[in-house]
């Protein structure tokens, strides 16, 4: 590349810059050129690629070193800034490597990434249709097709992609905000309080959404879970009628449908039924809202319609009957009043594609604004999503991105994916489940994630999760093994960052004791999202689990 002189006509830099560009106009040499910039990325790239899950290699490091930079003042050539790029890119797992079973996170297929490329070029901002034109039909189709999947009337639904799983519950919330204090909160702020009630499975983001809001995390109640991870629903009744007995307000009932750490899923069905039952017994005016956080569970309903009976797919046993388990509450999304939905989790599209779905998109005009208040806007058009969205300017990609993998994959696709995945889980379960010295702690989630703590010699599992759960006796040891447990975590987290085995993660509180003060109890987690995770990899993990257990000495005497 040529160099410049610091004085030079601007111009003449001006016309080498224009390189850095896609072309406006048709220009094949110039298209050649960025094909060839993606390809030279994607051959740099594969040359990082190993055994291991990971792209080159991680380097423990300070960021100290790295505050003392400068803007530069030189421009840089495009091979040199894709080097760059290359070179920022070491040391990321590759979530589809088939020793990769980290957490809930996509490989995102070709069309979906295509789609993000898409948007990346031509730059759409689903603000209103005029500055986004087809674009923002893909977000209305997505809305249609999602609401035919999970069984809301499309004539009536609405939605709107967002920032992330946190976007999805954030609108949720303010909904039901809105609704119980007679929507007017958007302009007088919220003067009283009022309740959102999770379980304790549910996910952090209630404690964001509360304080965002302005609610206050005080605000937040949550309900004990069962043993399954499900919220109870007799606390919850009982904190309901406790509640409307004393006039306390409760804005937003939140049930999470496959919870991050154990796929728990709560009763949504039931949960409503509640509401409903003592809406009318209270003869409340204003019922709280049911929010069902989805973000993870919802691709569970594309068996809706699967015929297990004479399963076409042929999954084991075991698989079927977890997939038949879960869908029996995920089948029940309709009945909530909105939802989230993360297809850069279970839909397999890149970061961030999530979607908050309402079951009657009139409730939107609860979060909108007069059109006087946005003068630049909405000349133009007859989509203007910006009326009602918290964001202002809203990126085509993810929209794209989701439409591009619904038709790709289809109900039959992500039965393929989905039903993978919960079969590795499954199998893996069961060799986990052989071992008398492991205890498979989520046993009646049935999802794509398994936790387990592993115990010393001359320790039965089983019955020592039993006392760690329930016997405030034993909590000296229940922290023993958390350390023992952790420190086989650390060791097959060291040998899989070498290549020498499937990369898990770790958990310090898959829960806590069930006695007062009880401590947290901390596991091992395999979540398995990859396609390309087999039998050997499930094989693997066993293995290195009974590899690092001779390894680590217990610290403690028996
Ligand atoms: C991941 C997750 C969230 C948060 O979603 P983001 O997309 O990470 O913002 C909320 N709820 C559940 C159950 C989750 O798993």
């Amino acid at each position: 590349m040529k160099q410049f002189r610091i004085r030079q006509y601007y111009q003449e830099i001006l016309e080498h810059l224009k390189t850095y560009f896609p072309a406006p106009v048709s220009n094949p040499i110039m298209d050649g050129y960025f094909a060839h910039t993606m390809s030279n990325f994607l051959d740099r790239i594969d040359r990082l690629k190993s055994a291991k899950p990971l792209l080159g290699i991680r380097q423990e490091k300070s960021y100290e070193s790295r505050l003392s930079q400068c803007f530069p003042t030189e421009m840089k050539s495009v091979e040199t800034v894709t080097q760059l790029l290359v070179d920022y890119c070491q040391g990321m797992i590759v979530w589809a490597h088939p020793n990769a079973q980290v957490n809930v996170v996509s490989s995102p297929t070709i069309p979906s990434i295509t789609a993000f490329i898409a948007a990346a070029i031509y730059n759409p901002n689903i603000i209103e249709d005029e500055t986004s034109a087809r674009f923002a039909e893909a977000e209305i189709d997505a809305i249609a097709m999602l609401s035919d999947l999970i069984g809301y009337d499309s004539q009536q639904s609405g939605g709107v992609f967002t920032f992330g799983g946190t976007g999805t519950l954030l609108y949720g919330c303010k909904l039901g905000i809105e609704k119980i204090l007679g929507g007017q909160t958007m302009r007088e702020g919220i003067r009283e309080d009022v309740k959102i009630v999770a379980s304790a499975a549910s996910h952090y983001t209630r404690l964001n959404v509360a304080g965002w809001l302005g609610l206050g995390t005080k605000n937040l109640v949550t309900i004990p879970t069962t043993r399954d991870n499900e919220m109870s629903l007799i606390a919850l009744e009982k904190y309901l009628r406790q509640a409307f007995d004393t006039g306390e307000k409760v804005a937003v009932i939140l049930a999470t449908l496959g919870s991050t750490d154990a796929f728990g899923i709560d009763d949504l069905a039931a949960i409503a039924q509640l509401r409903d039952r003592l809406v009318k017994e209270y003869n409340l005016e204003q019922p709280p809202w049911i929010h069902a956080d989805s973000v993870i569970g919802w691709a569970w309903t594309v068996f809706r319609d699967y015929d297990f009976d004479n399963n076409p797919l042929g999954f084991h046993s075991r698989t079927l009957r977890s997939l038949q388990d879960s869908l029996q509450h995920i089948n029940s999304l309709h009945l909530a009043d909105s939802l989230g939905i993360d297809f850069h989790k279970t839909g397999y599209v890149p970061y961030i594609s999530s979607l908050f779905l309402v079951k009657q998109r009139q409730d939107l005009m609860l979060i909108g604004r007069e059109s006087e208040q946005m003068p630049y806007l909405y000349h133009f058009g007859h989509y203007h999503p910006g009326n009602y969205t918290l964001e202002c300017s809203r990126s085509g990609a993810s929209p794209l991105a989701a439409v591009a993998n619904i038709h790709l994959f289809g109900k039959q696709g992500y039965r393929v994916l989905i039903g993978h995945i919960v079969e590795m889980a499954e199998m893996l379960r069961e060799r986990l489940e052989a071992c008398p010295f492991i205890q498979v702690l989520n046993d009646y989630n049935y999802g794509p994630v398994t936790l387990f703590r592993v115990y010393p010699d001359g320790i039965d599992a089983e019955s020592a999760f039993e006392r760690e759960l329930n016997d405030p006796n034993y909590h000296a040891q229940l922290q023993q093994h958390n350390a023992y447990n952790q420190q086989i975590s650390q060791l097959v987290h060291e040998r899989a960052m070498r290549g020498e085995g499937v990369l898990l993660s770790w958990t310090s509180t898959y829960r806590y004791a069930r006695y007062a003060n009880g401590l947290p109890i901390g596991a091992l987690k395999s979540f398995i999202m990859s396609p390309w995770t087999d039998l050997k990899a499930v094989d693997t993990v066993v293995q290195q689990i009974l590899e690092a257990r001779i390894q680590v000495k217990p610290v403690f005497s028996l």
